[in-house]
């Protein structure tokens, strides 16, 4: 699990100071288009006054950072709850570092987001949250902020982005069970597995694959 990090500054009309605030909170976004990193960092890069920004595009491969995280992007400061979003008045532009998911429509027309994305925002929100000593509490959907519906995917089905927020707290320095106890080294080494995914479900094949491979290793011995 990588990715690169490219910067492609935002046009200086697209970015606003903080005006001294320190950063408190981490806002994620959807881009709600069908479009890579590159693409929208080029896009808020090249044109001006657009009124609207973020410092992070994420996508399944590439991280690219737009506005500069000392300045302000433009990317929750609209409000279309009335004051009632939990988060509204707390969390703000000068506040916050807002990050843009880039995301596709499958064939029912529904936006979601590439498993590879989510993979790549929480390394990247995890790696934030140490920088800046957030915790998971601070990082919000757009949605928490102003009930605007965004990340689509994230507020259509609210176990995506609870599932999200349980990764930010898992800390990564712990080793897993199978870590410990060498088993899943083991299992390689004897080729009983190829020793890819381990905390994925596997299929039935895989499952019949690994039961013949176990068996024929104790008829050898
Ligand atoms: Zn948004």
């Amino acid at each position: 699990m990588s990715f690169v990090i490219i910067n492609k500054p935002a046009h200086s009309t697209n970015r606003w100071s903080r005006n001294g605030q320190s950063i408190e909170y981490i806002v994620m976004h959807y881009v709600g288009a069908v479009s890579t990193a590159r693409n929208n960092g080029d896009y808020f890069a090249n044109n001006a006054n657009l009124g609207a920004s973020a410092h992070y595009f994420v996508d399944e491969t590439t991280v690219v950072g737009s506005v500069p995280l000392e300045e302000s992007a433009g990317h929750c400061g609209v409000d279309y709850s009335g004051g009632r979003a939990p988060f509204w008045g707390k969390c703000r532009n000068k506040n916050s570092i807002g990050i843009e998911l880039c995301c596709k429509k499958d064939s029912m027309g529904n936006w979601y987001i590439e498993p590879e994305t989510v993979d790549n925002a929480v390394r990247l929100v995890k790696m934030l949250m140490s920088r800046y000593g957030i915790d998971a509490a601070h990082v919000v959907r757009h949605y928490d902020v102003c009930w605007k519906v965004c990340p689509w995917p994230w507020v259509n089905d609210e176990n995506q982005w609870r599932a999200f927020q349980q990764r930010l707290e898992e800390t990564k320095t712990e080793p897993k069970w199978y870590e410990k106890s060498g088993e899943w080294a083991e299992a390689k080494r004897l080729g009983v597995t190829d020793g890819t995914r381990p905390d994925e479900p596997c299929t039935r094949a895989e499952a019949a694959a690994m039961i013949l491979r176990a068996r024929k290793l104790g008829d050898a011995s």
